[in-house]
C-alpha cells in the first residue's frame, strides 16, 4: 500500500460539516459527490497530499446511517493507496482478511475501491483505493 489516501468521516449533515472542516482546515472542498451505490453524499478536502472525505448518508437504512445510529458521528474508514487494488484484494484474502467485496468497485472521487472488514482490523474499517483508469471501466478481468 502506499499511503493514507484519504480518512471518511460520518457526519449527520454534510452542509454544516462542511463549514465546520472549511474553517478547521482554512480551506474549502473541492468537491461534493453522491455515491448512489453507496447510499451516500461526500465531501472531499484536500490536506497536503492526504484528504478528508465527509459522508451524510442519502438513506435511513444505508451503512452510514447505520454506523451513525450505533457509534455516533465519527471516524468512519481510512483508505489506503493502491497501484493494483485486484492483486491487493488477493494478497489481503490470502492473508487472512476478510473483505467486504468480491471485486472492485466504483467509489467517489473517481476511484475504485474494496473494504476490509473492521473485524479484521481492529475495529477499523479499511478501504482500498486506486485511481479509476479514465476510460469505461473494464468489466470481467
Ligand atoms: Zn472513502
Amino acid at each position: 500500500m502506499n499511503k493514507i489516501e484519504h480518512i471518511g468521516i460520518a457526519v449527520k449533515d454534510l452542509e454544516s460539516a462542511n463549514q465546520l472542516y472549511e474553517k478547521l482546515l482554512g480551506i474549502g472542498h473541492y468537491k461534493e459527490e453522491e455515491v448512489a451505490s453507496e447510499g451516500v453524499k461526500t465531501s472531499f478536502f484536500k490536506v497536503g497530499s492526504n484528504k478528508v472525505e465527509l459522508l451524510e448518508s442519502l438513506d435511513e437504512n444505508g451503512p452510514i446511517a447505520k454506523f451513525i445510529k450505533k457509534k455516533g458521528e465519527g471516524v468512519h474508514h481510512i483508505a489506503f493507496a493502491v497501484d493494483d487494488i485486484a492483486a491487493e484484494m488477493k494478497r489481503l484474502a490470502n492473508e487472512g482478511f476478510t473483505l467486504l467485496n468480491e471485486s472492485p468497485k466504483k467509489g467517489a472521487d473517481n476511484k475504485l475501491v474494496a473494504f476490509v472488514h473492521p473485524k479484521s482490523c481492529n475495529g477499523v474499517l479499511i478501504e482500498l483505493c486506486q485511481e479509476a483508469p479514465p476510460q469505461p471501466t473494464p468489466k470481467g478481468k
